[in-house]
């Protein structure tokens, strides 16, 4: 007899699964195993289960055993299924939770499964008879004008759809099904991939040869696929250093050893150049999987990889669940991007998973960036790329100190005006302006009571969006009417503060004229494709400047910019977070990186009132090196990551007394659980949002497994979980 242990797709966390089922013989034949999708008899119903593991024997005497009721279809390989069970795990969450992100597309949950099925179509094709009867003078066989147009259409054009012939010949199925019955056609039904598009254009599907640097990095990652040296890897390669030559000749070496790949990389909508170069070089061998397809895309790409008709898999961080098999390489392009981390739960960081698959399948794992995070650095085998191609400099990187800068003269340093003035006078060159803040006014106040426009939702200001009319929340999405008078004191002197992206495209319209400027932010890019849609205008352009949030410094790769301005470079160093400077730094280095990769050559400036700052002194100096050594002596000496783990406990709450004694309450079960060398920091409180007020509780960690497990434990207990009524609590994991 063989038991399948099946963990229900249910949602609740109060469930401890997995379940036995016994294995009817039919099943075991048609080979259900760890990792199929079975529905099973659950407390009355019908409910989705995943098999986790299959056995001999069972606990329960036999008459207690049910069958269950159906194989849905074939599921996750055992190997993902080890993945997603150590996920739920790693980050606090739940079996159910960590395998649904293994499990094929359109799988559903529980109580609600659905079944994606594979699109078909039925076709036609002409048979010998029936090329013998379009071929036969004499009439013998006789042939309805439709009947003739249908065959010859055939003959032509070889298998055609149904609905195809409908359009060129106006036959219908009728005529098909009586040319059928008389052995001229033949008819049957396909499998129609439903493939998503990629954007090849400037793409290039040769091979360019390797620089010596390139084919240095790239022997060396061959060497490790061959297991020779070591199999974790940084790719330090400055901006324009050409890294994705690297991944390519790293992915083709795998894929020559029978073994396949993932590249991982940031949001896809920002990153299509390199989806582009990779499907250009490689083929039909690569799927993308991301969330920009639809449903029917997504399925089809995942069973191309499942099945091994794909062996490479490029896409955002849920690609690093990829149903590959014989895996060689996972690579993270732009390791320090914070996309690769998980906001809802299970709340995984992709570096981490795809670190931990590596080396369960005896993968080479490659994170690539021009500014690694402390911890790969610290902790990963570094290869270099310390030039651009073709020995293109850095650009120099000028830093303009705004305290110099009256309030009164704007957003712009001089510089930046003159240097944007002068652009418009270069015809085709272009310029990315960055400023990490959308709308127009990022705050508003009464001038006569100083009263702030604030958010009724969360402890913010409301942000003035002047294209559209109105005053909206970024976190809550809360929008209203422009306020014509303070609604504490009803002055109509409402002043405006500071500047976003809004008031920037307007200022660089006037400033850089003629010039066309585009903008690129969240308000821009609403939809499938926005983001695609600006870049690839930006770049036909002749000539112009691009202006928006982060988004902007993403990794583009175009020739003509030879203008990169930050406009706030301390918005990110203001944040109260021990990753500040990391991401300043980043920040900084990949903005001047979009700037001087043609033949126009580059200039970079900074606007910031911190030019003292380390991240962006060392930026403005392109001391990655420095810049790290640096910021490791600082995490050593607080105990931040890599030199600890932090675990985040979050409690979200509608009333605030309440909140508070969960929090003491959950501090009071965490403490004695911890280990001895585990610091427990907080409840401390956090700013209020969408009407939750919030609490966090941090844990620095020297050994997160034994705490994560001890976390778990302790809100597992009946009493903690009494006290926590009313109150949401999340844990986080690595938190960034
Ligand atoms: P990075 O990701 O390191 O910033 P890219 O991979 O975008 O750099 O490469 C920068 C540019 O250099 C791209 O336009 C790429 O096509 C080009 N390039 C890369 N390697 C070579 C090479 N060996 N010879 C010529 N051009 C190259
Ligand atoms: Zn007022
Ligand atoms: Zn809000």
């Amino acid at each position: 007899m063989e038991i399948a242990k099946v963990e229900p797709m249910t949602t609740t966390r109060a469930l401890k699964g997995p379940f036995d089922y016994r294995l009817p013989e039919a099943m075991v034949a048609d080979g259900v195993g760890v990792g199929s999708l079975l529905m099973v008899p659950f407390s009355g119903r019908r409910m989705l289960g995943v098999v986790v593991a299959v056995a001999a024997e069972s606990e329960l005497p036999p008459e207690r055993l049910a069958e269950p009721i159906e194989a849905i279809e074939a599921g996750a390989t055992p190997e993902l299924v080890r993945l997603g069970l150590w996920v739920a795990d790693r980050y606090c969450s739940t079996p159910p939770r960590g395998l649904a992100l293994v499990l094929p597309p359109g799988s559903g949950t529980g109580r609600k499964p659905r079944s994606m099925r594979p699109l078909t179509e039925r076709t036609a094709q002409i048979t010998e008879a029936g090329a013998g009867a379009l071929g036969d003078g004499d009439g013998e066989v006789r042939l309805g004008p439709r009947q003739r147009a249908v065959l010859e259409r055939l003959a032509a054009d070889g298998e055609l759809s149904g609905p195809r012939i409908r359009e060129l010949t106006g036959a219908d199925s009728g005529v098909l099904a009586a040319l059928a019955d008389r052995g001229l056609v033949e008819r049957r039904v396909r499998e129609v991939r439903r493939a998503p598009r990629i954007d090849t254009v400037g793409a290039v599907a040769d091979a360019p040869a390797l620089s010596t640097a390139q084919r240095a990095c790239a022997d060396s990652l061959i060497a490790a696929l061959d297991g020779d040296g070591a199999r974790e890897r940084l790719l330090h390669g400055v901006t324009g250093s050409g890294k994705t030559e690297v991944y390519l000749a790293a992915i083709e070496a795998a894929l020559e050893r029978g073994r396949s790949a993932i590249l991982l990389v940031p949001e896809i909508g920002l990153t299509p150049q390199t989806v582009g170069r990779v499907a250009a070089r490689l083929g039909d061998t690569v799927a993308v999987l991301h969330s920009g397809l639809s449903e029917g895309e997504r399925f089809d790409e995942w069973r191309r990889l499942r099945a091994g008709t794909a062996r490479v898999c490029v896409g955002p961080r849920s690609a690093v669940f990829a149903p590959v098999s014989d895996l060689g390489l996972i690579i993270v392009d732009e390791e320090h991007d914070s996309s690769y981390k998980q906001e809802g739960d299970p709340r995984y960081d992709a570096r981490a998973v795809g670190r931990r698959r590596a080396s369960e399948a005896g993968a080479v794992y490659l994170a690539g960036s021009a500014t690694p995070r402390p911890e790969s650095w610290a902790e990963l085998d570094r290869l270099e790329l310390p030039d651009r191609i073709d020995g293109r400099p850095l650009p120099p990187v000028e830093v303009l100190d705004m305290r110099e800068v009256p309030g009164s003269a704007g957003p712009m340093h001089p510089v930046t005006r003159e240097a944007l003035a002068g652009l418009g006078a270069d015809e085709g060159a272009k310029a990315i302006v960055m400023l990490n803040r959308r709308g127009f006014s990022p705050h508003l106040s009464c001038g006569s009571c100083g009263a702030a426009v604030t958010c009724p939702n969360c402890d913010v200001s409301l942000v003035l969006h002047r294209g559209a009319a109105v005053v909206g929340c970024h976190h809550c999405g809360h929008t209203e009417p422009v306020p014509k008078a303070c609604a504490e004191c009803g002055s109509v002197s409402i002043s405006r503060h500071g500047a976003g992206t809004e008031r920037i495209e307007n200022l660089v319209g006037e400033l850089a004229a003629p010039a066309p400027v585009f903008r690129l932010d969240a308000d821009t890019v609403a939809g499938r494709g926005g983001h695609g849609r600006v870049l690839s205008e930006f770049e036909r352009a002749r000539g112009g400047v691009l202006v928006g949030t982060q988004m902007v410094a993403k990794g583009h790769d175009f020739p003509d910019v030879s203008l990169s301005v930050l406009i706030d470079a301390d918005s990110t160093l203001r944040y109260p977070d021990f990753r500040a400077e990391e991401r300043t730094f980043a920040l900084v280095s990949q903005l001047a990186g979009r700037s001087g990769r043609g033949d126009r050559g580059g200039r970079v400036l900074v606007q910031t009132l911190a030019p003292a700052a380390a991240p962006i002194a060392a930026a403005a100096r392109h001391d990655t090196a420095g810049f790290l050594a640096g910021e490791l002596e600082r995490r050593r000496e607080f105990g931040y990551p890599p030199f600890s783990s932090l675990l985040a406990v979050e409690l979200t709450g509608p009333a605030e007394p309440a909140l508070i004694a969960a929090g003491e309450r959950v501090a009071a079960a965490l403490r004695p659980a911890l280990g001895p060398d585990a610091e427990l920091l907080g409840p401390a409180p956090r700013f209020r949002r969408r009407g939750r007020y919030r609490r966090r509780l941090l844990i620095k960690s020297a050994s997160p497994e034994r705490d994560a497990a001890a976390v778990r434990g302790a809100l597992a207990d009946p009493a903690v979980i009494a006290a926590l009524k009313g109150v949401t609590l999340a844990v986080d994991v690595d938190p960034q």
